[in-house]
């Protein structure tokens, strides 16, 4: 491939036909101690022979992954999860029989079989079984379990396709399997089941919901990294940046308005005027409704030019709200407009349920940002909006994004009239693009903060969600003012709004500065 480094083997396998003659090159590779990157239903893997300790080493070279980042272990049959753990819990069993093969990473006991380096030197092994065929059929005529991260180069979005492995790795492994685009786009679920209780450690395609289900209890999600990396990161590799294409990212809300639409065309004209050049990953509607000037891609695009300064181009990922098409294009979206040399790619947001949480977990961390601080109160019109709004305007463009919920909202419903008034009046924020939104577990699991207008609320959250409770305090406490409850304004004149608004203004700045 390129001069100086290793010749690359080309292997493209068709997932309808398999052809073994094809593939058994790269599976005696597995077997010699080299690396092979393939296919798999998520995204592209990195893969080396997970009993050799002198291989995996080879894929943290290769990646350039920091040596505490563990592993995933892949097999092709349950049959050989003993011989990876050393215990296997019944629940274990029941999931495995529910999603695999399929995109559900375990965390388990680990046996003292597996080397050091495939875990980081943890307790516990990662393991997955993938449904893709190719993946598939690797694994059974390499007949050793194959230890594989994701297949680029350590940060970067992960591969989706072949040519997104072939832009990181080209030049560093000796084998790629070409198997078409995965169809999930992001990474496995990873669930961790070594501790009495079941914690997503990174939500994935199978969610929450999926595995309570199945499980029959609760599963909740682990506390997100913070974005300096002091706290000990429980899944390992959280810490680090990751999925960042070279463009920087902006993560906005679909506009819905003519406003908000014109905010959009604003934002992006402000850009090229200054000849940069803008990116959109977006629904179809978005990029419909836009008057500036974009190139629509094709999500089989590649070895695209980059475009004439100060101009525009978007990738449309289907329809809005459908976060499994946009999760399947995230990470080619992203390559593809980096190929372009956008400067600056908008990413439209997605509510965070079901698949929406893991998509806005993946888009988080390519914008760089930290998990939100998530304003709770009841109704999601006063209090919880303008605390959001006004955390938003004093915050630092690097802190956290503040979003607003409410245990019992009616979703949809406008701030009210009072909270309208009073954040135009005094601080010139419009709420009128406002609607209410119902305080769920993914808004909860994904974020940093929890912060309660009342103490009644959080003995609420704390009695619905335990498993939370490092995060959920008032806005008081978390100022440093434990004693203050911010007062509830509902259905009063507009001064008592104003006074509300100050008392919000007070503590969020004093949060701000405990926090900075
Ligand atoms: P990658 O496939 O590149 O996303 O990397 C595998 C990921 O699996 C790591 O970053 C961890 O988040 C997770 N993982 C692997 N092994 C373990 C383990 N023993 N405990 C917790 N998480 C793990
Ligand atoms: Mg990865």
């Amino acid at each position: 491939m390129s001069s100086g480094g290793l010749e690359l083997k080309l292997i493209q396998i068709d997932p309808e036909q398999i052809d073994d003659e094809k593939l058994l090159p790269a599976a005696e590779a597995l077997r010699r101690g080299q690396l092979v990157a393939f296919p798999t239903e998520t995204v592209y893997g990195l893969g080396a022979d997970a009993n050799d300790p002198a291989a995996v080493a080879r894929i943290f070279a290769a990646k350039g992954r920091p040596p505490d980042n563990p592993l995933i272990v892949h097999l092709a049959d349950p049959d050989q999860l003993g011989s990876v753990a050393r215990q296997i819990p019944p629940l274990a069993l029941r999931l495995l029989e529910a999603f695999a093969p399929g995109p559900l990473t375990l965390v388990l006991p680990r046996s003292s079989h597996v080397p050091d380096i495939v875990t980081a030197g943890l307790d516990t092994v990662a393991v997955r079984f993938p449904a893709h065929p190719v993946a598939r059929r690797l694994l059974q005529l390499a007949r050793v379990p194959v230890a594989a991260p994701s297949a680029n180069r350590s940060g970067r979005p992960s591969p989706t396709r072949a040519w997104h492995v072939l832009e990181d790795l080209g030049d560093r492994i000796p084998f790629l399997i070409d198997g078409g685009p995965c169809e999930y786009g992001l990474e496995s679920t990873v669930l961790d089941l070594s501790t009495g209780k079941p914690v997503i450690l990174r939500p994935g395609s199978i969610t929450a919901e999926d595995i309570a289900s199945v499980a029959g209890l609760p599963v909740s999600a682990v506390l997100p990294d913070r974005s300096d990396g002091s706290a000990a990161p429980r899944a390992p590799g959280m810490k680090y940046r990751h999925y960042a294409p070279r463009a920087r990212v902006q993560i906005f809300q679909p506009p819905q308005t003519d406003r908000e639409r014109e905010d959009l065309d604003n934002q992006i004209r402000a850009l090229t005027g200054e000849g940069n050049r803008a990116g959109l990953f977006a629904s179809r509607a978005t990029l419909d409704g836009l008057k500036s000037a974009c190139r629509l891609l094709d999500a089989g695009a590649k070895d695209l030019a980059a475009l004439p300064p100060g101009s525009c181009a978007g990738f449309a990922y289907g329809l809005y709200p459908d976060p499994v098409a946009a999760s399947r294009h995230l990470f080619d979206g992203l390559r593809l407009l980096d190929r372009l040399a956008c400067d600056v790619i908008f990413a439209e947001g997605m509510p965070e349920e079901g698949v929406g949480t893991a998509y806005m977990n993946r888009l988080r961390k390519a914008a760089g940002q930290a998990a939100p601080v998530l304003f709770v109160c009841t109704g999601n019109t006063c209090r919880s909006p303008m605390a959001a709004a006004l955390y938003n305007l004093l915050r630092k463009p690097s802190d956290a994004p503040g979003q607003s919920a409410g245990i019992s909202a009616m979703p949809g419903d406008l701030a009210s009239p009072g909270a309208l008034a009073a954040m135009n009046q005094d601080y010139r924020i419009s709420l009128a693009a406002h609607r209410a939104r119902r305080l769920t577990d993914g808004l909860m699991d994904e974020a940093g903060r929890i912060l309660t207008m009342t103490a009644g609320q959080k003995k609420a959250l704390l009695a619905i969600r335990p498993d939370l409770a490092s995060r959920i305090q008032t806005l008081g406490e978390a100022a440093g003012l434990p004693e203050a409850d911010v007062p509830d304004p509902y259905g009063r004149s507009v001064w008592q709004y104003q006074a509300t608004a100050a008392k919000l203004e007070q503590l969020i700045r004093s949060f701000l500065e405990k926090e900075t």
